[in-house]
């Protein structure tokens, strides 16, 4: 697939403090762009300035969401190269997503290389402070003009990046979780394997509530029972119950986190249980009341590992390990976030460098 590169002519000012750096808010000076037309396929890949994009108001996506994301970082490591975490399956799960929302598929090597091309290009723009790294968004999103709810026949597959700072100003800090039980964000059959866009829509509302009440994130139950934990906010989750990691099976509605993944490999690597398995908010709850539930985390790409201090189901208050991180919690974040800024080696071949 041919690039073609058209560079800015009025670079923006970069962020003077990289501490400052607020997630999501700052982007660089150039984006990537390959557009999809039935019967030709995805074409005319093109790295071009930042911009507004203009859109008929009847373009589908704003009316039916046919659209789909994904979230990775690169760092800027001590050693001066540049690398990114596990892209290709970041570029694997874009094809999961596509299938569920009726998205043709892209090339996934061709799609990360065009993606690591844009990073490369703005390389000057990742920040260098311990912590900070690149966000790199990659999405597509339906385009045809039309007011039916059909799949569309044309498609724009797009990378922006912001720079973000350090998740955790002073170190790990545990953060406290409302066990949701009114609201479900997916069930299966629909949408929740896949990051497409109505599921976030479809946590908002839980989100705010639980913020009214004082609480950072929810915790999801399924969407059938409201019994078995499927995810923390937008973050798998994991149990330390009695020394052994336990973390819910994915079962099609809890979403396939790259982050997990890496923690089960990890956890293995170092020889301590883990387990994918279905576990209820009762046996949670047990494991409190007898003194087994030794941690709680969630895992995703912002945070990479997420303590939970306190867990709040119907009004019932679980202090865990104290409110403080637990051994396991550290263990996986220092590793991880080792691993990914070049600091531990790789012994995984997780990382690759942007050349
Ligand atoms: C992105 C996401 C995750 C975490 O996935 P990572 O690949 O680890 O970043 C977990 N749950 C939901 C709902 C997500 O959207």
């Amino acid at each position: 697939m041919d690039l073609t590169i058209t560079k800015t002519t009025s670079p923006k000012a970069k962020p003077e403090d990289e501490s400052k750096l607020v997630f999501g808010r700052t982007f660089t000076d150039h984006m990537l762009i390959i557009d999809y037309t039935e019967g030709i396929g995805w074409h005319d890949a093109r790295i071009v300035p930042y911009g507004p994009l203009e859109m008929d108001p009847a373009t589908t996506v704003l009316h039916y969401g046919q659209a789909i994301f994904e979230g990775l970082k690169a760092y800027n490591c001590p050693d001066g190269k540049v690398r990114m975490f596990r892209p290709d399956a970041n570029m694997h799960r874009i094809n999961v997503s596509n299938e569920r929302l009726c998205i043709p598929p892209i090339d996934e090597e061709e799609f990360m290389k065009a993606m690591m091309k844009l990073v490369d290009v703005e390389r000057d723009w990742i920040p260098k402070a311990p912590g900070t790294s690149l966000y790199v968004r990659p999405f597509i999103f339906s385009t045809d003009v039309f007011l039916g709810v059909h799949p569309s026949a044309t498609y724009k597959f797009m990378v922006i990046l912001s720079p973000v700072g350090s998740y955790y100003k002073e170190g790990l800090d545990p953060v406290k979780i409302y066990v949701e039980d009114e609201y479900v964000r997916a069930v299966r059959g629909g949408m929740g394997f896949a990051k497409t866009l109505g599921n976030y829509a479809a946590s908002l509302k839980a989100q705010e509530v639980a913020e009214e009440k004082g609480y950072s994130q929810v915790l999801w139950l399924d969407g059938v029972e409201r019994k078995y934990v499927e995810e923390v906010g937008t973050m798998n989750v994991c149990f330390k119950i009695a020394g052994e990691v336990i973390t819910p099976a994915l079962n099609g509605s809890i979403l396939s986190g790259i982050t997990r993944d890496s923690v089960i490999k990890v956890l293995k690597s170092k020889g301590i249980p883990v387990t994918e398995r279905r576990i209820s908010i009762d046996e949670v709850i047990e494991a409190y009341d007898n003194g087994t539930l030794e941690e709680v985390f969630g895992t995703g790409t912002a945070a990479v590992i997420s303590p939970v201090g306190e867990l709040c189901h119907k009004g019932k208050k679980m202090i865990i390990n104290n409110g403080e991180i637990g051994e396991v919690s550290q263990m996986l974040y220092d590793t991880i976030t080792g691993i990914q800024s070049g600091v531990v080696e790789d012994t995984f071949g997780w990382t690759r460098v942007v050349e």
